[in-house]
């Protein structure tokens, strides 16, 4: 009994310890990292900031002379952030794939043009744009991105849906080669063609293919159709397969990254564009706080590489500030990296992770889970 009340002692006196010794506030940010041009072999996955206090997404992918954008959020403004830090990359002006996910601002906010900013559409030559089949939007929004995507279609862009990239239908195609290795692929989501009250359920969702590798993203999908789309792939292709990366779902979301997609996919690297501690969409509701205790709880046993682009302060008064900032996958001579702008700790390791989030068992350090059960 003794022995035992002696254990837990020493378990909690090891746990205080290595928890104050993890706190961000006890580490030096490790060295900011920004290459502008990679290995011509290299891929690189940028999960980017988007200027303001709004959360949304914006992924730029780019291979050799390939580059591809996932989105553009969160407001019009984000088109300056997004297109200087593009333009420190680009080599040719051109981007090859446009993808957008879905009619949300936060997701196609900065492809248009308006009086005061230019859009990614008008800002290079796009070669192909590949969105969403279904939507109920009506937003002004939604119709400034499909006008300027029309317009665009007239001077040679080519346009495909999901849809028809998964059917290949059209002259598109369900698997693009980029180069070497490395493919895009267009993944199905029954919602292609089923209605949705919910519109992020009609997210076109992507896997970049490198080699034996792979790296999925599926824009703002909720958990009916992370499930619809798990099974379909179950029943369809042998399964989705695991995935080295994943976009966290929906910004970290409690509505996303449920259980039945982390076991497919089985994630080794997850990043967030988000801004962590918003209540821009929790309704004052904590569970909803982005990144979610629940989205946190589910993705803990398979990873603890989980990265966040932006950090709220002060959410009526418009303060954010970077979290990891811009966050850089890169994949080198098959190495992996995350190379972010601001710091390159882990989720769990930031002090604004110990203040508001709770430690999943799954992140615990090992021994000491292992000290208390012995003790109990
Ligand atoms: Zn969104
Ligand atoms: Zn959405």
């Amino acid at each position: 009994m003794k022995k035992n009340i002696l254990t837990v002692l020493f378990a909690f006196t090891l746990l205080f310890f290595t928890v104050s010794c993890s706190g961000a506030a006890n580490q030096e940010p490790l060295e900011r990292v920004r290459v502008k041009y990679y290995g011509s072999g290299d891929l690189s996955i940028h999960f980017l900031e988007l200027g303001n206090k709004f959360t949304g997404d914006c992924v730029y992918i780019n291979y050799g002379e390939v580059d591809i954008i996932i989105d553009a959020g969160s407001r019009r403004s984000s088109a300056t952030a997004i297109i200087e830090y593009i333009d420190n990359h680009i080599q040719d002006n051109k981007i090859e794939f446009i993808i957008a996910t879905h009619a949300h601002q936060d997701h196609i906010a900065a492809f248009h043009s308006t009086s005061s900013v230019k859009g990614i559409l008008d800002t290079y030559e796009i070669e192909t744009i590949i969105d969403f089949p279904k939507t109920n939007s009506t937003t002004a929004t939604y119709n400034n991105y499909r006008n300027t995507r029309e317009r665009l279609k007239e001077n040679g862009t080519y346009h495909y849906t999901a849809l028809q990239c998964y059917r290949e239908t059209n002259g598109a195609q369900r698997v693009y080669d980029l180069g070497g290795d490395v493919q895009l692929e267009i993944l199905y989501n029954p919602y292609y063609e089923t209605y949705s009250s919910n519109e992020n359920n009609y997210s076109v969702c992507v896997k970049i293919i490198q080699g034996d590798k792979q790296y999925i993203f599926t824009g703002d999908l909720e958990e009916e159709g992370e499930n619809y789309m798990v099974d379909y792939y179950a029943a369809n292709h042998g399964g989705l397969g695991q995935c080295v990366l994943y976009k966290g779902g929906h910004h970290g979301s409690d509505t996303s990254s449920h259980a039945k997609l982390m076991a497919a996919i089985m994630p080794d690297y997850v990043c967030v564009c988000t801004c962590a501690g918003t209540y821009e969409y929790s309704f004052n509701v904590e569970r909803n706080r982005f990144p979610s205790q629940g989205f946190i709880d589910r993705v803990a046993p398979y990873t603890d590489e989980v990265y966040i682009t932006t950090l709220i302060i002060d959410y009526p008064n418009n303060l954010y500030e970077s979290f990891n900032g811009d966050i850089v996958f890169l994949v080198s001579d098959s190495i992996i990296s995350i190379n972010c702008s601001n710091n390159n700790l882990k989720l769990k390791e930031t002090e604004w992770f110990l203040n508001n989030k709770t430690m999943p068992d799954a992140w615990k350090p090992k021994e000491i889970l292992e000290l208390v059960s012995l003790a109990e």
